[in-house]
C-alpha cells in the first residue's frame, strides 16, 4: 500500500484508503472527498498516519521509499499549479500541516510559505508584482519554521517586530512597507543564526523534509499527549502529513481569508455563520491580530457593524462560497466548518470539516436535520452526546462573564450556582428559610448534612471523589457540586477558610461550575435551562428507538416527581436510610441503635413506622401504577451515630438514657471497617425488627395508596447479599410481614423480592442467588469498591494519578469498568437467567447514568438502568444509541 496519496488537479482516485480518515486523517480525507465533488482544492498530498507510525517506531526514521514517492507527489503539484518548487522566477509555495484521525484543534504543528529563500522571494516579487507580500510571507514562514522546526521560541522574533514598528511610528503590522519587512527578514535571519550556529536554511527541499519531520514529531509532544489523554484518543493512531500548494488571501484588496459554519454552531440556526478578513492570511483570522469581519449582510446588521461583509464586499466569491455550503453540507449530512482562502478573487476551499457545536444547537441541527430529509431519526439520535444534555438540564454560568477563579475541584455535579459560603448544614438550613443562597462548604458531607444540602443552592467538599456521598446526593437533587477540592481548608473554629490562595469567611459570596469543577469568587451570572422544543422532539424519537427502560434512583417525593418530568418509568432504588435522617427522625433511629436490646429498638422503631408510611405514600402516589424499587436499610449503623457532646446530651434528654451509657453504647458500634462491616442484609439478619417495621410501612402505605389510585408495584430490595442464605431468611420476613399487613387491610398487592449484586462472590454465586430473588439490581458502586478493593470515599486523592498515568482510563467510579467489573455483571446476568429465565436484570449504581456503561449494559441485555432524576434524560438517549 502507498504512503502517500495526491488530491486536487486532475487527480481522481478511487483507492478507498485515499478517503480513509485512519489512514490520510480527517483533514486528507475531507480534501480529498472536497476535490473529488470537483470543489476548488489546492493541490496537494497526504503522508499516511501508517507512515507516522513507523517513522516514530523506528526511532525517527523514514521507510526508504518514502523519499521517491515524494519527490512523485511534489511533481503532481508542480503540474496542477503551474509552478516550480524552488523556482528563482515564480516559486511554488507550499503548507504543510499536521492531521490526525480526529482533529485536535492547536495541538500539533503547522508551517506555511515553505520554500521561500533569499533567491526565490524574489521571484514571488516579480511574478505577483507584489514586493511587500513577498517580504511579508518571507518574514511569516521564517519565524514558523524556526517555532516549528527549529525549536526557537517565537517572543525572540516578536520582540523584534514590536521595536521594528516602534521604532518606525507604526501601530499596525499592515502599516510596514515592503522594504520594512525584508529588514526584518535580515534581522531574522541574524536570531536564527546567534541561537543555532547556523544559517536559517536555504534549500526548500530540506525545509520541506524538516517540516515533515515536525509534524510527525509533534505527535508525541507533550501538549498533544495531555490532549489525547484528556480525550480518550489513543496514542498509537499517529498524524498525517499534508503538504499543499499555498494560495494567498494576502495578495492585496481582492483577496481575503476566512473562516465559516454551514449553520450556527452556538443556537444551531440554518444561518451561514463565520468571519473573514480582505488582505490576511488564514493565522490573521484565528490570531485576532485584526478583528474579523461578518461574513454575511444580516449578521452584520443584526450587530450593527460598519465594515462590509464579505456578502457586500466580494459579491461573486461569496456566492460562489454559499454554494459550495449547501453541497458540502449535502454531501456530509451534517454542519461543517470551513477554512477558505480568496486569492485574486479565486475561491479555494482550504478544509471542511464536521463543526464542534454547544448541545442546545447540536438538538436543533439534528432535529431540523431531520425535518429538512438531510437524516434519518437514528442518525439524528446518534448525533447528540448524551453528556452534552447535561448543559441543557442546569442552569449554566453564563459563557461571557468575566471569572474570577479561585481554585477547582472534581466536577461532581453539573451545574453552577452562586451564594454565600456556610460552614455547616444547620446553618445553611436556617439562612436558606431566611430566603438567602448558600452554598455548603464541607470537608466532606455525611448523611446528617442532607438537609443543608437540599436548601443549599450549591455544594462544595474538599474530600470525596466523585460518588463521595457530596456527589451522589447532589446528582440526586440535581445541586451543582464541586468535590474533592483539595486547594480548600478549613478552620471551623475561625469559620475561615482557605480557597487556594485566598482568605474568604463564612458569609462570603461564591460561584460553583459542578460542569468544570471550578470556583470562583463572587456571583458570576448564570442562564437558565430550556426544555422544551428541540430538546423534547428528540427525547420522543429515543425513547422510540430504545429497547431498555430508565428509572430513577430517588427517594423523596420532589426527586420521584423531576424524574418522572425527565421521562423515568419507574424508581430504580429508593435508598430507604435516606429517610432516617431527616431532623424529625434521627433521635427516634438513634434511640433504636443505641437500645440495649430488642424491646428498646422496637420501641423506638414504632416511632419512626408513620413516618417511613407516609414516605413511601407519597412516593407510590407520585409513580402512580409504576414500579417502585425500594431498598431495605443499608449503610453501618454507626452513620447514624452522634457525634458532638451536644448531640449526646440532646439525645440523653429526649430518650432518658444517661449520656455515659449512651457514649458506650456508640464506643462499642465503633467499626475500624464500616463498609465491610454492619451494613446491609447485615442489619437484616441481626435486628430482624428493623426491616420488618420498613417491609411493614411499605405494604401498610401500598394498600393505603391502592384503595384510591393506581396499586403500587412494589419491589421490595436486599443490600449487600453474599449467599443464598441471607437472602432466603430475608425474604421469608418480607413474605411473612406482607402477608400480616394484607390480611389487616384485606387487601393484597403484587409484588417482588430481590437483590443487589454488588458483592463479587453474589455475581459468582448468582445462579443459586436467583433460585430465591426475583430480581437483581447490579449495585456497581459497591461492586467496583469490593472488586477493586477500591475505597468509594478514598480513591478520590489518588485515583487522577492512575486516570493521567493510563492505569484506568476512566475513573472506575464514573464510568464502569467493564473489563474487569463488567465479567461479574455478565457471569451474573448469565447464572441468574439460567436459574430464572424470567429474572428482572438493572442497574443501579451511579453507572446507570454513563453512556459507555450504558452501552454495556444493553449488550448484557439487561432489562433497566437506574440513574438520578437529572440523568434520566441521558440515560433515555444513551440507551437508544445502544440499541441503534
Ligand atoms: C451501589 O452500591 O451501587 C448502590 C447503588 O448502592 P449504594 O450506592 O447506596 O451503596
Ligand atoms: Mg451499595
Amino acid at each position: 500500500a502507498s504512503s502517500i496519496y495526491p488530491f486536487g488537479g486532475t487527480v481522481r482516485s478511487d483507492d478507498p484508503r485515499s478517503r480513509d480518515k485512519t489512514i490520510v486523517g480527517g483533514k486528507g480525507a475531507n480534501l480529498a472527498e472536497m476535490a473529488g465533488i470537483g470543489l476548488p482544492v489546492p493541490p496537494g498530498f497526504t503522508i499516511t498516519t501508517e507512515e507516522c507510525v513507523r517513522y516514530l517506531a523506528h526511532g525517527a526514521d523514514f521507510s526508504p521509499e518514502l523519499k521517491d514517492e515524494v519527490a512523485v507527489a511534489l511533481r503532481h503539484i508542480e503540474q496542477a499549479a503551474g509552478k516550480k518548487f524552488g523556482d528563482a522566477a515564480d516559486p511554488l509555495l507550499v503548507s504543510v500541516r499536521s492531521g490526525a484521525r480526529v482533529s485536535m484543534p492547536g495541538m500539533m504543528d503547522t508551517v506555511l510559505n515553505l520554500g521561500l529563500n533569499d533567491e526565490t522571494v524574489q521571484g514571488l516579487a516579480s511574478a505577483s508584482g507584489d514586493a511587500r507580500f513577498a517580504w511579508d510571507s518571507y518574514r511569516r514562514f521564517i519565524q514558523m519554521y524556526s517555532d516549528v522546526v527549529l525549536g526557537l521560541d517565537h517572543h525572540l522574533f516578536e520582540d523584534v517586530l514590536e521595536i521594528a514598528k516602534e521604532d518606525n511610528g507604526f501601530y499596525a503590522d499592515v502599516e510596514m512597507q515592503a522594504e520594512n519587512w525584508q529588514a526584518i527578514v535580515g534581522e531574522y535571519k541574524a536570531i536564527v543564526r546567534s541561537e543555532l550556529g547556523r544559517d536559517f536554511p536555504q534549500d526548500p527541499h530540506e525545509q520541506l523534509w524538516g517540516a515533515i519531520r515536525a509534524v510527525f514529531d509533534s505527535w508525541d509532544s507533550d501538549r498533544a499527549k495531555v490532549y489525547r489523554r484528556l480525550n480518550d484518543i489513543p496514542g498509537d493512531w499517529g498524524t498525517a502529513v499534508n503538504v499543499q500548494a499555498m494560495v494567498f488571501g494576502n495578495m492585496g484588496d481582492t483577496s481575503a481569508t476566512g473562516v465559516a459554519f454551514t449553520r450556527d454552531p452556538a443556537t444551531g440556526e440554518r444561518a451561514y455563520y463565520g468571519e473573514w478578513l480582505v488582505n490576511a492570511q488564514g493565522e490573521d483570522v484565528v490570531a485576532g491580530i485584526r478583528t474579523p469581519q461578518y461574513l454575511t449582510l444580516a449578521a452584520r446588521e443584526k450587530a450593527g457593524a460598519k465594515p462590509l461583509s464579505m456578502e457586500e464586499a466580494m459579491p461573486a466569491a461569496y456566492a460562489e462560497l454559499a454554494a459550495v455550503f449547501d453541497l458540502l453540507e449535502k454531501h456530509y449530512r451534517d454542519m461543517q466548518d470551513i477554512e477558505f482562502t480568496v486569492e485574486r478573487g479565486h475561491l479555494w476551499m482550504l478544509q471542511t470539516r464536521s463543526g464542534k457545536r454547544t448541545a442546545k444547537a447540536a438538538l436543533r441541527m439534528a432535529v431540523e436535520m431531520v425535518e429538512e430529509g438531510l437524516i434519518d431519526e437514528k442518525t439524528a439520535i446518534c448525533r447528540i452526546d448524551p453528556m452534552a444534555l447535561d448543559q441543557l438540564l442546569h442552569p449554566t454560568l453564563d459563557p461571557d462573564a468575566p471569572r474570577d477563579v479561585l481554585g477547582s475541584g472534581l466536577p461532581a455535579s453539573p451545574g453552577a450556582a452562586s451564594g454565600a459560603i456556610v460552614l455547616d448544614a444547620d446553618t445553611a438550613e436556617k439562612r436558606a428559610e431566611r430566603g438567602d443562597a448558600v452554598i455548603l462548604v464541607r470537608v466532606e458531607t455525611s448523611p446528617e448534612d442532607i438537609h443543608g444540602m437540599h436548601a443549599a443552592r450549591g455544594i462544595l467538599t474538599a474530600r470525596g471523589g466523585m460518588t463521595s456521598h457530596a456527589a451522589v446526593v447532589a446528582r440526586g437533587m440535581g445541586r451543582p457540586c464541586v468535590s474533592g477540592a483539595s486547594c480548600v481548608s478549613i478552620d471551623m473554629a475561625s469559620r475561615t477558610l482557605k480557597i487556594g490562595s485566598r482568605e474568604l469567611a463564612e458569609g462570603d459570596v461564591i460561584t460553583l461550575d459542578g460542569s468544570t469543577g471550578q470556583i470562583m469568587a463572587g456571583k458570576v451570572p448564570t442562564i437558565e435551562p430550556e426544555l422544551v422544543g428541540h430538546f423534547g422532539v428528540l427525547m420522543e424519537w429515543a425513547d422510540r428507538h430504545r429497547r431498555m427502560k430508565v428509572r430513577t434512583n430517588a427517594e423523596t417525593p420532589d426527586d420521584c416527581r423531576t424524574a418522572r418530568g425527565f421521562g423515568a418509568e419507574g424508581v430504580g432504588l429508593c435508598r430507604t436510610e435516606h429517610m432516617f435522617f431527616e431532623e424529625s427522625r434521627i433521635s427516634a433511629v438513634r434511640q433504636m441503635i443505641l437500645a440495649e436490646d430488642e424491646a428498646g429498638r422496637r420501641a423506638a422503631l414504632a416511632k419512626l413506622l408513620p413516618e417511613q408510611r407516609a414516605d413511601f405514600h407519597s412516593i407510590f402516589e407520585v409513580m402512580a401504577g409504576l414500579p417502585v424499587t425500594v431498598r431495605l436499610l443499608d449503610p453501618p449503623l454507626h452513620e447514624f451515630l452522634p457525634h458532638a457532646d451536644a448531640e449526646f446530651e440532646e439525645l440523653s434528654e429526649a430518650i432518658g438514657i444517661g449520656v455515659p451509657t449512651l457514649k458506650r453504647r456508640a464506643g462499642e458500634l465503633h467499626e475500624f471497617n464500616p463498609m465491610l462491616g454492619h451494613r446491609g442484609c447485615r442489619l437484616g439478619i441481626t435486628f430482624p425488627e428493623i426491616y420488618e417495621m420498613q417491609v411493614r410501612a411499605l405494604f401498610e402505605a401500598a394498600c393505603d395508596v391502592a384503595q384510591t389510585g393506581d396499586a403500587p408495584v412494589p419491589e421490595v430490595m436486599i443490600p449487600l447479599v453474599a449467599t443464598r442464605k441471607e437472602l432466603e431468611i430475608l425474604k421469608a420476613l418480607v413474605d411473612r410481614t406482607a402477608a400480616q399487613v394484607f390480611e389487616e387491610k384485606g387487601r393484597t398487592i403484587s409484588y417482588q423480592v430481590g437483590t443487589m449484586i454488588e458483592l463479587p462472590r453474589a455475581a459468582l454465586m448468582a445462579g443459586e442467588i436467583a433460585e430465591v430473588g426475583e430480581f437483581f439490581s447490579f449495585g456497581t458502586n459497591d461492586l467496583t469498591q469490593t472488586t477493586l478493593g477500591l475505597s468509594r470515599d478514598d480513591s478520590a486523592k489518588f485515583l487522577s494519578a492512575y486516570v493521567e498515568q493510563g492505569i484506568f482510563a476512566r475513573d472506575p467510579f464514573v464510568s464502569l469498568d467493564i473489563e474487569g467489573v463488567g465479567q461479574l455483571v455478565g457471569l451474573a446476568a448469565e447464572r441468574g437467567r439460567e436459574t430464572r429465565p424470567d429474572i428482572k436484570l438493572g442497574i443501579c449504581g451511579e453507572h446507570g447514568g454513563d453512556p459507555a456503561s450504558i452501552a454495556f449494559c444493553e449488550g448484557q441485555g439487561l432489562d433497566y438502568v437506574s440513574a438520578s432524576p437529572y440523568r434520566v434524560p441521558i440515560a433515555r438517549l444513551a440507551a437508544a444509541q445502544a440499541a441503534i
